[in-house]
């Protein structure tokens, strides 16, 4: 996915999760993505704010969402039911971007337009840009309304940063007794020949072939262990 499909993606939601750390602890308000461009996903706050005192500190953010319902209806049995959707998040590096700049964006791009009235109208307001970032699309369909598995996850990442991985990988180990594919609800377990495989674009990382493998050949796959938080 490229910068203009990842921005569409959040836009289309609008109100995002905006998380960031404060002295250890986490902090989430409710912000918004004003534009994009080849630098990345720009956002802005005033300089009064917590908010901002945690993006100065730590330079860091992480924003998620989910389109189109923000609440679950339940099924006669209390379930709870989703109709088909996505969850988009990224998380990444930020840096504060002067006026002087967005005015010379919004030249080109009218979406910074926006930011240079607010900060007109509102002297304490300030722009920042997410500018190294991964992230993944969670597309979901849960009761398969529309296609014969519930999950496609699809990766991103921008300005340098790498997706870091958490999958889960059948190893050698395996005997084929098939078990792990009869149980995995979101149908992510293929066999070729006598090899089952997980496809992990489709898998949830719920663990249910974890816990049933009757020969502990289900491994968990964590890439890099230590420098990224996982997927
Ligand atoms: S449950 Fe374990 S042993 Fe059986 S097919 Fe799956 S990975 Fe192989
Ligand atoms: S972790 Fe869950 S979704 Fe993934 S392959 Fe195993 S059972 Fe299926």
């Amino acid at each position: 996915m490229n910068i203009e499909e990842i921005y569409k993606k959040f836009d289309k939601i609008g109100c995002l999760t905006f998380a960031t750390i404060d002295n250890g602890f986490p902090q989430t308000r409710i912000a918004h993505l004003f534009a994009c461009d080849h630098e990345g996903l720009y956002f802005r706050t005033t300089i009064t704010k917590a908010f901002y005192e945690q993006l100065k500190t730590t330079q860091m953010l992480s924003i998620c969402g989910i389109f189109p319902a923000t609440s679950a209806s339940h099924d006669e049995e209390g379930m709870p039911y989703f109709p088909p959707g996505y969850t988009i998040r990224a998380t990444g590096d930020i840096k504060e971007i002067p006026l002087k700049t967005i005015k010379e964006k919004a030249v080109v791009n009218e979406d910074f337009m926006v930011c240079v009235k607010d900060i007109e109208k509102y002297p304490a307001t300030v722009a920042f840009c997410l500018h190294s970032a991964w992230g993944e699309v969670f597309d979901f369909d849960f009761e398969m309304e529309h296609r014969s598995h519930k999950l496609l996850r699809t990766g991103f990442c921008f300005g340098g940063k790498q997706i870091p991985l958490r999958v889960l990988r059948i190893t050698d180990e395996c005997i084929a007794c098939g078990e792990c594919q009869e149980g995995c609800s979101f149908k992510a377990i293929d066999q070729v020949d006598e090899q089952f495989v997980i496809d992990t674009e489709k898998c949830d990382v719920c663990g249910d072939c974890y816990t049933v493998c009757p020969s502990n050949a289900i491994e968990i796959i964590i890439n890099p262990p230590e420098d990224q938080p996982p997927g």
